[in-house]
C-alpha cells in the first residue's frame, strides 16, 4: 500500500515512499546518518519553579469546573492553562521531576487519569506524549495531554477518508489489513492485542505504529495494561538505539466514526537533548509536510528482532 522510488545520489541511495492510502509522503536517506548530530544526551534539568512537582502542583495548576483534579496513584490529571484543542488536559505522571525509568503503574495511572479526563467529552480525541525539551515539551517533568476537537487533525482525517474508501472497496477495515500484510515483512515488531509495526513510511524518525483492537476512547479502557507493557518495551528500543526524546500520540474517533477506523499509536524518536540546541525538525518535516529519515523502517524492525530479548523488561 506504499511506493518506492528510488534515486541514486552521489553519496548513497535516497528512497521516495508515499503512503497510497493517507497521501503521505517521506524520503529516506541512511547516508545522513553518518553526520553523527545525535549525541549522548545531556539530562541535567533543575526542578526550580517546576510547576508540575509535587510542592506546586496542587498549588498553582488549574481544577476541573467542580474544584478538583483527578488522582490516580502519583498521577495528577487537570484542564490545560494554555489549550490548543477545544478541550485539553494535562496528566503528570510522576512526582518525580526526572525519571530514568518509567514503571508499569505510573503509565498506567497517567492514562486512566487522561482518559477519566477525555470520555465525557464528544469528539476526535487523542492522548498525548512529549518528552524531553528537544521533542518540543516545553516542561521537562513527565507529562500527557489529552485533546478533543469537533474536527479532526489533518493526519486522522487523512487516516479516516483513506480508510474509507479502503473499506469500500476492500470491505476490511485498513487497521486489519496492515497488521496482515505487515506481518511477513521485516517491519513488524510483535503484537498479541495491540499489532506494532515500524511505519513504512514513517512520519519521523523510527516511527513506529500500535493498531489498537478498538476505535474510541472510552474503549481504550479495557486496553491500558497492555498498551502500557507495549508502550515500555518501545521506550526501551529507542534507549537501546540511543535516543531517549520522543513524540507519541494515540488516536480515537467518536462513537459513530468507528466503521473504517482502528485506533493507533505513533510514536517518533526525537534528536537527544543537547547543549548547542541542534533540533531534527527543519523545513522538511514541518513546512513540506515530508520528513527526511535515516533509519529504515526495515532495518528498525530487523534491530528489534535482533535485541528484543535484551530490552531488558
Ligand atoms: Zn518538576
Amino acid at each position: 500500500m506504499f511506493t518506492v522510488e528510488e534515486f541514486n545520489t552521489r553519496n548513497g541511495i535516497l528512497e521516495y515512499r508515499k503512503d497510497l492510502v493517507t497521501g503521505l509522503s517521506c524520503r529516506i536517506s541512511a547516508e545522513r546518518i553518518k553526520r553523527g548530530i545525535d549525541q549522548i544526551p545531556t539530562l541535567i534539568y533543575a526542578s526550580d519553579n517546576c510547576p508540575f512537582c509535587p510542592d506546586s502542583v496542587e498549588k498553582v495548576t488549574p481544577t476541573f469546573s467542580d474544584g478538583t483534579r483527578i488522582l490516580h496513584g502519583e498521577s495528577v490529571t487537570f484542564p490545560n492553562l494554555f489549550p490548543f484543542a477545544a478541550w485539553h488536559t494535562v496528566s503528570v505522571i510522576t512526582r518525580r521531576h526526572l525519571v530514568e525509568r518509567f514503571t508499569p503503574t505510573q503509565i498506567e495511572d497517567a492514562l486512566k487519569g487522561q482518559v477519566e479526563s477525555l470520555r465525557t467529552h464528544h469528539g476526535y480525541t487523542s492522548i498525548n506524549w512529549n518528552y524531553l525539551p528537544s521533542s518540543g515539551a516545553s516542561l521537562v517533568h513527565p507529562h500527557l495531554q489529552g485533546l478533543v476537537d469537533d474536527h479532526p487533525s489533518d493526519r486522522v482525517d487523512r487516516v479516516l477518508r483513506g480508510g474509507e474508501k479502503f473499506f469500500k472497496r476492500e470491505r476490511e477495515r485498513y487497521g486489519d489489513y496492515l497488521i496482515d500484510s505487515e506481518k511477513n515483512t521485516d517491519r513488524y515488531l510483535f503484537g498479541s492485542e495491540i499489532a506494532w509495526m515500524a511505519h513504512a513510511v514513517p512520519v519521523g524518525e523510527k516511527e513506529i505504529l500500535g493498531i489498537l483492537p478498538c476505535s474510541t476512547v472510552d474503549e481504550f479502557q479495557d486496553f491500558i495494561t497492555e498498551f502500557t507493557k507495549d508502550l515500555l518495551t518501545m521506550i526501551d528500543l529507542y534507549q537501546a538505539m540511543g535516543t531517549h526524546a520522543f513524540n507519541m500520540s494515540v488516536f480515537f474517533v467518536p462513537p459513530d466514526e468507528t466503521r473504517d477506523f482502528s485506533s493507533f499509536c505513533s510514536m517518533i524518536a526525537r534528536i537527544n537533548p543537547n547543549p548547542s540546541s541542534l533540533s531534527d525538525s527543519a523545513f522538511m518535516e514541518r513546512l513540506h509536510l515530508e520528513p527526511v529519515i535515516l533509519t529504515s523502517p526495515e532495518e528498525l524492525g530487523r534491530f528489534f528482532q535482533k535485541e528484543r530479548f535484551n530490552l531488558g523488561r
